[in-house]
């Protein structure tokens, strides 16, 4: 199972500047006095507050139950605004569309010089699995939520297919920047900023990296204003400066938990803790909990060989979610035998201790060996036949 890895706006602009794309000046603050010296150090220009969470639409968020009404993108001009500002983004969660209800907490702060804005565009660079090319996309209507463009507007998103070999390729730029309207004295500024995606993007296994928006101030200068990357983690052994920036405090906890033992948790929002081996099985199994009319609140992959302390772990992770109320154990013995599952699952119910129902579904090698197993341990585990009995099963043991 893949993931991606995200970063911080103030890291993803730092790589782009380092290959030549031009950002606004900016300062990190981990306080808001240092929000203050920021200011002073930027010349007691206006400038933008930016707090830093791995998730976008910032600017339209709100800090939950703080009772403010703005964001997590704030233009100050008054110095003295900054600590009542910055106290109030680093106390409440920001809650953005990206976020989920709960929001996250802010650490960090951007103070950045603001720009005077005469346009906004979006500009972004993704793998196309139908082109089977990484493309860069761009949109003359930027700051917009992309995804609704390429929604309703389709014709509006502009597409240009890179070459993994070349990378974008200056004409390439330049036919992009004239399609989206700079003019002559803008073009050169518009491609510099392209090729520097293109390159990080190529150059850092990214999986998505934008730039939205991309701005045109009222002088005619071309400027970086966001920036989001997401890189591909099974890439992510080949760039370690790049896994250095990853901020754990931003991760979902029991995903992390997980992927320090070897396993690949997600997180969803039903009631019914899934512990399965392989993907593809997660994914079924999901379906089948669904169309028999329950909600899956996780599934846990122990992959291919998991031994006996992932299991323990893969069940303290499931039961350490409180909206787990009942998990079902599918497991198809391959590489990893009914026999050995049933003794990591004996082990692992003695050592955590279950307060929710287990139903169990075992099949493929040492099959047979596997439910003597659980049979004769003489424990509350609700044994199941096949996909939809297991389903039925654990739907009901969850009501
Ligand atoms: P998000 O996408 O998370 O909402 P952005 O960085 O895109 O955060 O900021 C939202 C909006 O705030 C931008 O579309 C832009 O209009 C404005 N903005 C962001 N940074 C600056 C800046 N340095 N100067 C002026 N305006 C800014
Ligand atoms: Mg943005």
């Amino acid at each position: 199972m893949g993931w991606s890895m995200k970063i911080h706006e103030y890291q993803a602009k730092d790589l782009l500047a380092a290959e030549g794309a031009k950002i606004p000046a900016g300062i990190i603050a981990n306080s808001p006095e240092e929000a203050v010296k920021a200011f002073d150090h930027l010349g007691g220009n206006p400038v933008v507050l930016k707090a830093q969470v791995h998730a976008g639409g910032r600017g339209k968020g709100r800090f939950k139950d703080s009772g403010k009404d703005f964001g997590g993108v704030k233009f100050i001009t008054k110095r003295e605004d900054i600590i009542p500002i910055a106290e109030v983004m680093f106390k409440f969660p920001l809650v953005t569309l990206q976020t989920g209800p709960e929001g996250q907490k802010v650490s960090k702060i951007l103070v950045q010089s603001a720009a005077d804005i005469s346009r906004e565009i979006y500009l972004g660079m993704v793998l196309d699995r139908s082109e089977g090319m990484p493309i860069m996309m761009a949109c003359a209507d930027g700051g917009v939520d992309i995804e609704e463009v390429a929604h309703k507007n389709p014709e509006k998103l502009l597409k240009m297919a890179v070459s993994p070999e070349t990378g974008l390729l200056p004409y390439q730029a330049r036919k992009l920047a004239f399609a989206l309207g700079f003019t002559p004295e803008q073009v050169p500024q518009a491609e510099a900023i392209m090729m520097a995606l293109s390159k990080v993007f190529l150059a850092q296994d990214a999986s998505l990296a934008e730039i939205n928006p991309l701005v045109v101030t009222p002088t005619g200068e071309v400027l970086a204003l966001d920036a989001k990357i997401t890189f591909d983690d099974n890439a992510l052994f080949r760039h370690p400066h790049i896994e250095h920036l990853r901020d754990l405090s931003e991760e979902n906890p029991s995903e992390v938990r997980a992927a320090k033992s070897g396993l690949s948790f997600v997180q969803m929002s039903g009631n019914i803790g899934c512990l399965v081996n392989g993907a593809g099985l997660a994914m079924s199994t999901m379906d089948i909990i669904k169309y028999h009319g329950g909600e899956p609140a996780n599934f846990l992959d122990v992959g291919g060989g998991a031994n006996k302390d992932q299991v323990t772990e893969a069940f303290r992770i499931l039961l350490s979610d409180p909206n787990v109320k009942a998990v079902l154990v599918n497991i198809f013995g391959g590489i990893m035998k009914c026999d050995t599952i049933a003794n990591a699952i004996l082990a692992a119910y003695k050592e955590v201790g279950f307060h929710v129902p287990l139903v169990v579904r075992l099949e493929g090698t040492n099959v047979a060996e596997g439910k003597k197993i659980l049979q004769e341990s003489g424990l509350k585990i609700i044994a199941a036949e096949g996909l939809t009995d297991a389903a039925k099963k654990v739907v009901a043991a969850a009501k």
